[in-house]
């Protein structure tokens, strides 16, 4: 028999976006209930077990949690500060280039000074740089907070009143950087991060990562005690606590509106939601398609069906029965850069040449010792990736039973075995300690996640995308979209298009009646 649950919103995905969405809207007096696919709440926030590890999914370094970060009181309406502890990554990470390495502390000075060590031409470029970046911070907190108060500007306005802010989201970062560093070596070092944001400089927008880069080097890098599926079961149970529900393996196939403050939300279980409003965390291209055919706008339609999935990646996790710390690779995280030119690198994760891109090598134990036995390491190697490497990961593009299919398994080995080698290189004593592989592809990333494409990202965070952001509104009135392809990529950007998902349902369910 039919289940049916009554509830003011139903949320369609629990990755965080849609979490925060549900956890923000209870906050406001809203019943929820969230419908998530896989076995575990969180999305890409979660972990998976093998052989006695705990293997992180995708967090390496989560930024904005600092007592002054922009983050922190969102995190605080989660209710997850208490239960959940964060611990501060202190040193940031080291990035090893061809010529040099340098372990990044988060303190913007500190890290000025640790540049100039190894490039002394680049300090006062460096630091100029910086103080450049906190004047784009400095406007996006002056705009956020004249948009809260109701103020509102056209164009050239916000040009005059926001100048350092309106450059830098019409920049690209290498744009913004060509004005200060010089050197090829310090163009390279201050982009570090950009596989954070899934695009080579050229392509990047500049104020995206330079929001990232002050986030995380005012506000620290932290990861949670648990991995980043402790922050999920967490808001999960605050949900469940306050008397919202959220079912897991539920998938979502369906959504019918049936006029204002009221849509159906069926499942592939004998489960169907009625609401006054649905927040979909689903891509905007996969909620469109939940919907009846000619249900959305077609503008939008063709708006959202023109986006580009960011990248994906690959990952190796290793099960290591030797304390790599102890044999003095004690960093949670390492950049293995192959060289300066993120250009062509980007090129090559484009071509699936896994040994010609930088690869980071993250040892969790360090941070969260019992995510490994006593005495053994969970190491994890990260590289992006694109969905159609070596013909969509030798499957030829058939998806059923992929995981079965030779050519798959072959193409699977082969890439992960490039990392592998690589690690081997970086670590003396790991070969012969690996007791546990198992890799992840853009593959398992739709698998589990249903992101097309396996995007870790949403849509690709170009100049011109972070500049028109997408809004947490549709064209249907009680249709609110939250996640990575409306609020940017990564988990504490999904947290806030939760927040803002859940405030566009407010003034929807507060100026409207069913
Ligand atoms: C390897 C890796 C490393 C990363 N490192 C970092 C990092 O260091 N720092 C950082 O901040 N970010 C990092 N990220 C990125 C970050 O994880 C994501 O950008 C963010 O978590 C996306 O959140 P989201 O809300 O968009 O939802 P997602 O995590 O994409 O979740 C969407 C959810 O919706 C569910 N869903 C979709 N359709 C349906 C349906 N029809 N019915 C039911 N459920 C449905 C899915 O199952 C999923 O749970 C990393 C990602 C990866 C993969």
């Amino acid at each position: 028999m039919t289940e049916t649950i009554t509830t003011d919103v139903v949320v369609v995905g629990g990755g965080l976006g849609g979490l925060s969405a549900a956890r923000h809207l209870q906050v406001q007096g809203y019943d929820v209930v969230v419908l998530e696919h896989h076995s575990k709440p969180g999305g890409y926030a979660h972990y998976f077990r093998a052989d006695g590890y705990r293997f992180e999914v995708a967090l390496h370094a989560l930024d904005g949690l600092g007592s002054n970060g922009w983050a922190r009181p969102m995190f605080d309406t989660l209710g997850i500060l208490e239960s959940v502890e964060f611990n501060e990554l202190e040193p940031f990470y080291t990035v090893s280039f061809p010529d040099f390495s340098v372990t990044v502390p988060t303190g913007i000075d500190e890290y000025v000074e640790r540049i100039a060590e190894v490039l002394p031409d680049e300090r006062d470029g460096v630091r100029n740089l910086f103080d450049a970046i906190k004047q784009v911070g400095h406007d996006v907190a002056r705009y956020t907070r004249d948009r809260a108060s109701g103020e509102h500007f056209d164009q050239m306005e916000m040009v005059g009143r926001y100048p350092a802010m309106a450059m830098a989201f019409s920049s690209s970062w290498s744009q913004f950087v060509d004005r200060y560093v010089r050197s090829t070596e310090g163009k390279a070092l201050v982009a570090t991060l950009w596989g954070y944001l899934g695009l080579p400089p050229s392509r990047l927008s500049a104020g995206q990562f330079a929001l990232t880069l002050l986030s995380y080097h005012t506000a620290g890098a932290w990861y949670p005690t648990g991995g980043s599926g402790a922050m999920s079961f967490a808001i999960k149970d605050k949900i469940e606590e306050h008397g919202g529900d959220v079912r897991l393996r539920t998938t979502v196939t369906a959504i019918e509106v049936m006029g204002p403050q009221h849509v159906t939300v069926s499942t592939d279980k004998d489960l169907v939601v009625e609401a006054r409003a649905v927040v979909s965390n689903a891509s905007p291209s996969a909620t469109a398609a939940l919907l009846p055919p000619g249900a959305m706008e077609p503008e939008w339609l063709d708006d959202v069906q023109s986006d580009v999935a960011a990248l994906s990646t690959m990952t190796v996790h290793l099960g290591v029965a030797r304390d790599l710390a102890a044999d003095g690779w004690d960093h949670h995280e390492f950049f293995d850069m192959v060289g300066y030119d993120f250009e062509s690198e980007y090129e090559s994760i484009l071509k699936g040449e896994f040994t010609d891109v930088g690869m980071i090598v993250s040892n969790y134990s360090v941070t969260d010792p019992a995510c490994a036995p006593d005495g053994k390491t969970a190491l994890v190697l990260t590289v992006l990736a694109p969905w159609d490497h070596n013909d969509v990961w030798g499957t030829g593009g058939n998806l059923k039973e992929y995981q079965e299919n030779p050519g798959y398994i072959a193409t699977k080995e082969a890439a992960g075995q490039i990392l592998i080698d690589r690690a081997c290189r970086l670590i003396p004593t790991l070969r012969d300690a690996i007791e546990v592989v198992r890799i992840g592809t853009p593959l398992t990333n739709v698998r589990y996640i249903m992101q097309p494409g396996g995007s870790i990202y949403g849509r690709e965070q170009t100049v011109q995308n972070m500049m028109e952001r997408r809004k947490p509104t549709t064209p249907i009135p009680n249709v609110f979209l939250a996640g990575a392809w409306i609020g940017g990529g990564g988990m504490t950007a999904a947290v806030g298009s939760g927040k803002s998902a859940a405030k566009a349902v407010h003034r929807y369910l507060g100026s409207t009646t069913g």
